[in-house]
């Protein structure tokens, strides 16, 4: 193990003890299983019995069911009798909260039960109490007396178990010894895991679930080195996002969360939480999951991700010793010099790629934020506006608006006027040998790992050290792309070099879909470490000609994220998307919305519409929108604002962590939350009534 993965240069899964749910066999780098959850009442057998089945037909390998109490638990056994009955034997999951008796009911009936360690036997008033240490003791005693009757039952009925930490619904035990933290949520899930093993029952997964993908990726890493720490071993982990939210949003979360823990061969089941229909989200698992499937379960010495590439790339040198140069369990953005509006304290800039449009006319900046009004000759400039474009040409034929600049070739460079606006970008070779540069910003390309020279961009590293002039674009076509980026940044932190950087990312998958995840997963997880000053996103041509007829899919088949936008403001789109979930700029508002399920006493996604409708203008505010509280007022600490069901036609709004009005009646609610936000100032009345 390197630090918390197999290794951190070449790809490798971790090994995992193997868990047996039903037939299904999982960890010990078997295949990632994907799944997900009804969002059916459980009481109504065919309701969930038809879901189920669109879900497995979809390709769920696992369904899971919220049981809130005994009777619903108990009809689990309809419910699984009716699949089996119909030919369906996929392994089903039954989802515990707060109630013991029901998982005792539900372990003898399905394959699997998850519990929420914050939320099973610990009572919780959701204050900082005071814990002594005999205290503590006492509260683990009580939890081992209430929990170990159903690891015996598990053990008996051949059940699989899910110890699942949510970061929104920790005990106050753990809140008092560690806060909401990373760390809180691991130790939750050891205090359960340890009783487990002293039963000796193994047959467990883990999972440590935020809606915040930093969070959630430095709790997962934690796990793992606390279990190999403790245990000398691993057990399998389930991989989530929790309240990703819906549309292009949703799966931006989920995918940095989930694949930036897949690129290190962390995972062996992930779950993608949408606030849409459960059967949608088993495409999203597949367009993660397949991007390591040509890899043998373990691969050998620099064997690649896809086989096929190896020929053409070069193994990334190891990393030596026993620390790393950065802290992967702690955010901290690398320290670097700011190149104009680059790297330093500014946010990471968007270059946006238009060098494949022939004339590049004001209607096309449309595209990328920028709205030229000809009646007032004024720009607008959107939230959303790229900073830089690269264009690649000629200067361009009209004037740009006051914040954009432009990127081009250093021949073009040399003939446009206005150099305060143009910038040139070199190869880092032409860059030492070139006779005029810019003397505010050159843009200088190292591609990571892909030459003939095995060490290929550290070659000219010490000759660009700290030119004050330049910023670094990397890209890799290496086959383990990230880590050959994240390798150079290392490099660059262990040689002090300064430099801000612009992660460059092209993607030659073929629908939205695929580029969404490829994006948001290789980007993202160099950001979450505190890597990049800027991303530019690009697609290679041969997928340019597929991106307009995958825009069609994602129209006939009734999802409209996607719907009527450019490739270019596609790109652009995503690319702020991924800054805004990596929380490294924020652009829009945040909406935290739950997927649903059994528990759920309204329409979340009609809700969670009506809400974005209304408060889609209000930049960086975060709008929590839940089904219930079982995720616990922690997720409303991460929002500013919660609007939570609380009971059938009412729900409760929260500022921060704090009930503001009990059980409004959910016909007014959006209205209530709206007046909510006008008295807390974070109200703007939108443009649109403004004219
Ligand atoms: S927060 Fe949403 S998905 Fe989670 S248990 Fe409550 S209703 Fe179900």
């Amino acid at each position: 193990m390197q630090f918390y993965s197999e290794s951190l240069t070449e790809y490798k899964r971790l090994a995992t003890k193997e868990v047996k749910i039903g037939d299904l066999l999982l960890g010990n780098c078997h295949p990632i299983r994907v799944q997900t959850m009804t969002t059916t009442d459980t009481m109504d057998t065919m309701a969930t019995v038809e879901q189920s089945i669109r879900c497995i037909e979809a390709g769920a390998e696992l369904v899971r069911i919220t049981a809130p109490s005994k009777n619903e638990a108990a009809n689990l056994r309809n419910i699984k009798s009716e699949l089996r009955k119909r030919g369906y034997t996929t392994p089903l999951v039954a989802d515990i909260h707060f109630t013991p008796n029901a998982a005792e009911v539900a372990a003898r009936l399905v394959e699997k039960v998850r519990v929420n360690p914050g939320n099973y036997i610990d009572k919780k008033k959701f204050e900082l109490l005071e814990y002594s240490d005999a205290d503590y003791a006492e509260e683990i005693d009580r939890i081992r007396d209430r929990f170990t009757p159903l690891i015996k039952i598990c053990k008996e009925y051949g059940t699989a178990m899910r110890i699942g930490t949510n970061h929104g619904s920790l005990s106050d035990r753990i809140m008092s010894r560690y806060g909401d933290t990373p760390i809180g949520m691991v130790e939750s899930a050891m205090e359960f895991l340890r009783i487990a093993r002293n039963e000796t029952y193994h047959n467990i997964v883990l999972s440590m679930k935020a809606s915040n993908p930093q969070v959630m990726v430095q709790a997962y890493r934690l796990l793992v080195k606390m279990m190999f720490d403790e245990f000398g071993e691993c057990y399998p982990l389930h991989l989530g996002v929790t309240e990703a939210g819906d549309g292009e949003d949703g799966r931006v979360k989920s995918a940095i969360g989930i694949g930036t823990l897949l690129e290190d061969g962390l995972g062996d089941t992930v779950r993608v939480s949408l606030t849409e229909d459960p059967e949608l989200e088993i495409p999203v698992c597949r367009d993660l999951v397949k991007r390591y499937e040509k890899v043998p379960a373990i691969t050998t010495s620099g064997q690649g991700r896809e086989a096929g590439i190896k020929e053409t790339a070069f193994e990334m040198p190891s990393i030596a010793g026993s620390n790393l140069s950065y802290d992967p369990f702690h955010y901290q953005r690398r320290d670097t010099f700011a190149v104009d509006n680059i790297g330093s304290r500014h946010v990471p800039v968007v270059i946006a790629d238009m060098s494949k449009i022939e004339k590049i006319t004001p209607l096309h900046l449309q595209s990328v934020g920028y709205t030229y009004d000809e009646a007032t000759d004024k720009w607008n400039i959107g939230d959303a506006a790229a900073d830089y474009i690269f264009t690649g040409h000629a200067e361009l034929d009209f004037a740009l608006p006051g914040t954009l600049k432009v990127i081009t070739w250093p021949h073009h460079w040399q003939a446009a006027g206005d150099k305060t606006k143009y910038f040139p970008i070199y190869e880092a070779r032409g860059y030492l040998e070139a006779e005029t540069k810019s003397d505010a910003v050159n843009f200088v390309m190292l591609d990571c790992f892909n030459d003939e020279t095995p060490l290929h961009g550290f070659t000219y590293l010490d000759e660009l050290a700290n030119d004050r002039t330049v910023v670094f674009c990397l890209s890799s076509k290496h086959p383990h792309t990230m880590a050959a980026v994240r390798r150079m940044f290392i490099e660059l932190i262990e040689r002090k070099i300064a430099n801000p950087v612009i992660l460059i990312t092209d993607s030659n998958w073929q629908t939205a879909d695929e580029h969404l995840i490829h994006f948001a997963t290789e980007t993202g997880a160099l950001l979450l470490d505190g890597f990049g000053d800027g991303i530019c996103l690009g697609l290679t041509v041969k997928s340019y000609g597929h991106l307009a007829s995958s825009f069609e899919q994602v129209n006939a088949s009734g999802r409209n994220y996607l719907c009527n936008q450019t490739t270019e403001q596609f790109i652009n789109n995503t690319a702020f998307s991924i800054l805004q979930a990596t929380r490294t700029r924020i652009s829009k508002t945040e909406y935290i919305s739950c997927p649903s399920c059994g528990r759920t006493l309204f329409d979340l996604q009609e809700t969670t519409a009506k809400i974005r409708s209304r408060t889609n203008h209000l930049k960086g505010v975060k709008i929590a929108i839940m089904g219930c509280i079982v995720n616990g007022p922690g997720e409303m600490a991460d929002a500013d604002f919660g609007y939570v069901g609380s009971g059938p036609g009412k729900i409760t709004l929260y500022k921060g962590k704090e009930v503001i009005k009990r059980n409004v009646n959910s016909e007014v609610a959006v209205d209530e939350l709206i007046n909510l936000l006008k008295e807390s100032d974070a109200w703007i009345t939108p443009q649109s009534e403004v004219l």
